[in-house]
């Protein structure tokens, strides 16, 4: 690929790129800030298009997807590049290696049929953040959907709607991971002063594109554990992506404080009416949220569903909101 065709020029002549939230203006010669993406003469040029830095076949659960084909596994790919200039998370992936033989492709049609062939259900973009890979991820989701299996993403959320709007069409999942809820927040743990887009971007796939999202918080204790944020966070989550929404929190810190900080927070996830709130503590089950009955086991990385008839409480009826199908999206 030479240029990209998300990009818009406006009538100065300037090139803005618009795959995600920084909407880079990119003259001749310029990088954006994700560094993958260098203005040409005619327009972008994506740097970083079909290189993969990781492809692994894993569970869908490592990608804190616990309510979207559990027990299924996945082809995991990524690429290079990430778009938060603050990144405890993803940092590895910066950076395209410069050294010989270490620049790997990976053609998505390859990717979707090495799927096919490990018995992977579904495919997920996970490693690097997809908002700067749109061109190859648009590829990877068409191709996968056409070899009938379920895609997903793991991503900040800081696409662009117009990204959205073009992936939507092939996207089942999200796991989405929300930094906090302040100006502060976002400044301290992203370095991205501007942050809201990031909750459009999920209510939009969640309502217009029916995707199934599961979020993710990491707690750092006197940065994003405010329980007056936090509890804006769980309305917001309840609100606009569901009740039955899974929330994964998890220690961004080591030591007692985080872990003090993640309780704090799972309880008010469940105050806030949250149903599923799940923690870092291995082997975790999943319940009725009416009954109690265990619904799913998760022991050493294998789940079962145990506890369900035909997407209902065995027990009691309650109806749980689990993705299963590539063919029925989620009301
Ligand atoms: S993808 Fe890169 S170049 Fe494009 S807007 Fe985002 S940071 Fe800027």
């Amino acid at each position: 690929m030479q240029f990209t065709h998300f990009m818009t020029r406006t009538e100065d002549g300037a090139i803005h790129c618009n795959a995600c939230q920084w909407r880079c203006v990119l003259r001749p010669g310029e990088v954006g800030r994700c560094l993958m993406r260098k203005g040409g003469d005619e327009g972008i040029i994506p740097i970083n298009h079909g290189l993969i830095s990781a492809a692994t076949v894993s569970p869908i659960e490592e990608f804190r997807l616990w309510h979207f084909f559990p027990d299924s596994m996945v082809l995991a790919v990524g690429g290079w590049g990430y778009n938060f200039p603050v990144d405890q998370q993803r940092g590895a992936y910066a950076h395209i290696p410069q050294e010989p033989g270490k620049q790997r492709t990976l053609p998505a049609e390859k990717a979707a049929t090495f799927a096919l062939k490990q018995l992977c259900r579904g495919v997920i973009w996970a490693y690097s953040e997809p908002s700067v890979s749109p061109e190859y991820v648009l590829d990877l989701l068409k191709t996968s959907r056409a070899a009938s299996r379920y895609t997903a993403l793991v991503t900040t959320g800081f696409l662009t709607v117009e990204i959205l709007n073009k992936l939507g069409p092939y996207l089942h999942g999200i796991s989405l991971d929300v930094r906090g809820f302040g100006d502060v927040e976002y400044e301290r743990l992203a370095g991205v002063p501007k942050w809201r887009g990031i909750l459009g971007f999920a209510a939009l796939a969640r309502e217009r594109w029916k995707c199934h999202i599961e979020v993710t918080t990491r707690m750092h204790p006197g940065v994003n554990d405010d329980p007056d944020h936090l509890r804006q966070m769980v309305d917001w989550i309840r609100q606009k992506l569901g009740s039955q929404t899974p929330w994964h929190v998890l220690p961004g810190d080591a030591g007692s404080q985080a872990a003090a900080a993640v309780n704090r927070a799972r309880r008010i996830g469940h105050e806030g009416g949250l149903l599923f709130v799940y923690g870092p503590e291995p082997n975790q089950v999943t319940r009725c949220p009416a009954c109690q009955s265990t619904l799913i086991t998760r022991e050493n990385g294998v789940s079962r569903l145990i506890g369900l008839d035909n997407g209902r409480c065995a027990n009691c009826g309650f109806e749980v909101d689990l993705y299963l199908s590539i063919w029925r999206k989620k009301n």
